[in-house]
Formats: C-alpha cells, structure tokens, sequence
C-alpha cells in the first residue's frame, strides 16, 4: 500500500496535501457499512453522522447533487457530491469500484459507484460534469482515489463485455483488459482512470489504491468471493 493510505483497523483514510479539508473513510470487514449500528459504533466521533446522505444504488449513472434541502435524502443513483460543510457523502460496494473525488480548489466532492454497468456509463465523467456545472470544477484540481475493488487479477468476464468496453475507448493505449488460460479479465481500475484523464484529470492526481477485494477478501468484502455477500465496504468522505 502506497504511504499515503493509513491503517485504522476498522477503515482506511487517507493523508495526502490538499485533502486536509476532508475526512475520508473506507471501511474494512470489521464492519458492515449498510448496518447503521455499525456505522454509528465506529464513526460517531469522525462524521456528522445526522446529515449523512447516499443514493439508492441501482447501477445507472446518475449523479445526485445534496445540498441544504435535501440532506439525508435517499433517492435513485449511483453518484453523490456536495460542497456542504459537515455532511457525510456515503458509497456501498463489494467488488464495484469506488472513486472518491475531491476538488482541492472549490472545494467540492464526490463519491462514484463504478461496476461495470455504471464504468461502461462513463459515471466518472458524468459526476465531474455534475461537480463543473455545480461547483465550477476544474478537472485539474481534482484528486481521485480508486478505493477497494475487484482487480483484472480476478475480474473474469464474457468476450461480449470486452468488446464493449474496447468499442468504448478506442484510442487507449494501456491494456484495459488480459487474457489467461483462454479466460478474459476485466481491468476496471483501467478503464476507470482513462475516463478520468480523458476528462482532463491529471495522473499525478490519481491515486489507485490498488488492493483487491477478491485476493484481500479477509479485510474487504467482495461479492464473488463472500458468495454474494449482503455486506458493504463503506466509502465515505465529509467536508469538515
Ligand atoms: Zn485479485
């Protein structure tokens, strides 16, 4: 794991300059991030837990804006920014790919949940339009982080799945999936960090957490190897 991520037990966060104006939590198997009970035993004194807003997930690439009307509201979706002061953003997965995204200028941020439907959706992009639109960010003052999530070590897919996503980027140069033993691997980090430079992210800024769920399945849940789990990572991020 790169120096930058820290090990609390129960979560991981993040120290990197410019992100001091968040708090930032990704959580481990220690608890379940879709039982409140567990939420509010560990992160009662880190969040302002009674503002915390999230989408119900249903793997589009809608993007839901919170601001003071509609905090704690659960509406359809699969991203979620805010630029309010003291409302937790909240994104659940297990195997899909969470992206937290900060703008360390108007401060503004956002959550994505990527799995493949949302990925082929371009969501990144679509939460960055969202955040332009919304907060005036600049893609050049964006941090991302790809947060725990089923890598292209063990993401096997049909060919149908990786024609798609070739047909979607064209003109990448990195390889977005591989094949072994006649089998195809998906890699959605990839892929999801091409959308994100192709928006005008900048690489430096993109940080990949690189653990994946399936081969770390003792301390992530991941959905394939937990035989469809009911379990959630938890990947929040407040504005202080
Ligand atoms: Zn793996």
């Amino acid at each position: 794991m790169a120096k930058t991520i820290i090990d609390k037990n129960d979560y991981l966060t993040i120290d990197r300059e410019g992100l001091d104006f968040v708090n930032i939590a990704i959580t481990t198997t220690n608890i379940d991030s879709k039982n409140l009970d567990d939420i509010n035993r560990v992160f009662k004194d880190v969040f302002t837990l009674k503002n915390l807003s999230k989408n119900k997930q249903i793997h589009s690439n809608i993007v839901n804006k919170v601001d003071r009307q509609n905090i704690g509201q659960i509406i359809d979706g699969d991203a979620i920014i805010t630029n309010e002061k003291n409302v937790p953003l909240l994104i659940l997965t297990a195997d899909c790919v969470p992206v937290i995204l900060v703008d360390t200028v108007n401060k503004a941020v956002g959550l994505v949940h990527a799995g493949w439907r949302g990925t082929y959706g371009k969501i990144c992009s679509e939460t960055l339009k969202s955040m332009k639109e919304s907060y005036n960010t600049k893609p050049e003052n964006v941090v991302a982080i790809i947060g725990p999530s089923i890598g292209s070590c063990c993401y096997e897919v049909s060919y149908d799945l990786v024609e798609k996503f070739s047909a979607l980027l064209p003109n990448v140069d990195e390889k977005i999936y591989d094949i072994r033993d006649n089998k195809y691997y998906l890699d959605l980090w990839e892929i999801n960090i091409q959308i994100l430079k192709e928006f005008g992210v900048l690489k430096s800024n993109i940080i990949n957490m690189n653990i994946c769920t399936s081969c770390n399945c003792d301390r992530f849940f991941s959905y394939r190897k937990h035989d469809k789990t009911s379990k959630r990572i938890g990947t929040f991020i407040e504005i202080k």
